[in-house]
This record gives C-alpha cells, structure tokens and sequence, in this order.
C-alpha cells in the first residue's frame, strides 16, 4: 500500500502564514497547531510535516517527504539539486551585497581584498569568484547588518526585501546576489513512482495561485460596440460574447488580470459597456 503523500512546510519564520493560507485556499482542511509536528489533511490523502525552514531541502532529499515548501535562497544555499516543481509568488527577497551609507563602495568590484559578512556563504563566495573579486567572507549565523558597525566586515551579503532593516542599520544595497521566493520542491524517486498525485498536488496549488490574480468580468454591451471592447478584453483567450434577449444587446464575460480591474472599467464603461460585474475566481486551470 502507498503511504499518504507528506508535504514538508516551514513551521516557523515569515513563510509559515502565506504557506498556510495557500494550502487553506487550495481547500485542504488541517489543524496548524502551535506545536504540532504533523497535521493530517482531512479531505485529501496527504500528510503535512511542520519542520525549520531550512530542513525542508534535506527532508525532500531524503525523501521523508514527497514534497516541500522553502525559499529558493536556501535550496541554491544547499547546492542540492532537487527537482523545482514551479515558484509560488510569496516569500520574494533578494540576497543583497550592502554596505555602510557613508562608505566609498560603489559596486561589488570595490570590495576587492576586503571582508563580507554573511550567512549565505555558498551563494556568497559563488557571487565573488564568479566575478573574480577576491573577498574574505566572514561567516555569520545571524543579524549579518550589525557586522560592519562592530568592525567584522566592510560589506555585508544578506536577504533584503522591503529594505528597512537595512536602512535602520545604516546600510545601502550596491548589488543583487539572488532573486529568491518560495518555491515547491519534490523529491525525485517519488516524482517518478508517484507522479500522478505530486501532479495532482501541483495543478491544486497552481489553479490557487492562479486564481489570485485574475477576476471574472460580466457586463451587457451593445453588439454594435463588440470590437471595440473585444480589444479592451484579451482574456485568457477570447471573451465569452452571449446575445441577449434585447435585440442588439449581447454579454460579454472575460478574465482579466486582478491589478488591471480598476484602470480598465472607466474604459468599459466609455466603450458602452453596462452593468458590468466583477466576480472572483476559485480556481484556474489553464
Ligand atoms: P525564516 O528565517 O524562517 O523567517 O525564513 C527565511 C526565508 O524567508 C528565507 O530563506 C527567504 O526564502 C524568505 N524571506 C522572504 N523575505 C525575507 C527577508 N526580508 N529576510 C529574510 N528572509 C526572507
């Protein structure tokens, strides 16, 4: 018999709530208990293990779970090649070379013989010798932004993404190292033995994200104004035009992109369109 299909999950740190909600909005019903190591999923044959953020790689690896959520950061941290099924669109930061405001440093060339402090060290050092910039990196376990004000370092490499912790510690980005977000691993014997259900998994959490970002449009226009709102509307693929009972007059329904809604109803309404209503999506397979 196969064994329930396990997901391994950040139990702690920033990506806990948005792994959480996305797995809510997906439809799975669990308990994310406090100190739970493991919830059962209560609609679906799945298992959620709640585990450190940076275990996740080594539990996929390892195949204690088919499947996990963590930051890309730490996946090319590990230097592991696990198999990347699609990024998630949350938990984005860049890892980030930084340095005091009032230094000379432009770019990373300027940091040529000197010391960066940094808890991303693999990341780190290829940054550098990719570069050919010999630096003297200085590894950190934590709070990297404080290094350059006790005199470990002359730069700091760390993961940045509103940039306020850096402006408190009197710091300033000079380069990007990484572009990082969450991302779902799996692992890869059971990418090929249980392919069907890691899929199944995929699509769930794809049509979720998918779903986020778009809107249903509805609204009555004039047949005679078709063209000219069909241009306005790209949709998924084209627009649903339905006729009306009143001669002339047809629906038009259509996708939209969420962040678009606004700025395109003025235009709606100038090309003729009425009664327009905006209606969220559940889920989105494409
Ligand atoms: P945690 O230390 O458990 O809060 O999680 C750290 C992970 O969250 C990192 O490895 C990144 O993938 C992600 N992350 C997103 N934004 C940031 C940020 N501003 N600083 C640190 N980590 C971030």
């Amino acid at each position: 018999m196969t064994r329930r299909l396990r997901l391994a999950i950040p139990n702690k740190g920033r990506l806990v709530e948005p792994t959480v909600a996305l797995l809510r909005d997906a439809g799975l019903m669990f308990e994310a208990g406090e100190r739970a190591l493991v919830a059962r999923v209560q609609n679906f044959d799945l298992d959620i293990l709640f585990v450190r953020t940076n275990d996740v790689v080594e539990f996929v690896n390892d195949g204690v779970a088919e499947l996990g959520v963590t930051g890309l950061d730490l996946v090319a941290e590990s230097g592991s090649d696990v198999p990347q099924l699609r990024t998630l669109g949350y938990g984005k930061c860049r890892l980030t070379v930084a340095v005091p405001n009032d230094s000379p440093f432009r770019a990373a060339e300027d940091l040529a013989g000197l010391r960066v402090a940094t808890s991303h060290i693999f990341l780190t050092k290829r940054f550098f010798e990719g570069r050919s910039i010999p630096v003297d990196v200085i590894p950190v376990s934590g709070a990297a932004e404080v290094a350059p004000r006790l005199g470990l370092a002359e730069a700091i490499v760390d993961l940045v993404s509103t940039g306020s912790t850096l402006v408190v510690n009197g710091l300033k980005p000079i380069e990007e190292v990484f572009a990082s977000e969450a991302v779902l691993l799996a692992n890869k014997t059971a990418l090929r033995d249980r392919s069907d259900d890691i899929e199944t998994i995929r699509t769930m959490l794809g049509a979720t994200l998918a779903a986020r970002d778009r809107k249903y449009l509805m609204m009555n226009a004039p047949k005679a104004k078709l063209a000219e709102l069909e241009d306005l509307l790209p949709g998924l693929e084209s627009p649903s035009i339905i006729p009306l009972a009143h001669e002339g007059m047809c629906a038009i329904h259509s996708v939209v992109d969420a962040d678009q809604v606004w700025s395109l109803l003025p235009r709606l309404k100038a090309a003729g369109a009425s009664g327009i209503l905006i209606l969220p999506i559940e889920k989105l397979v494409s």
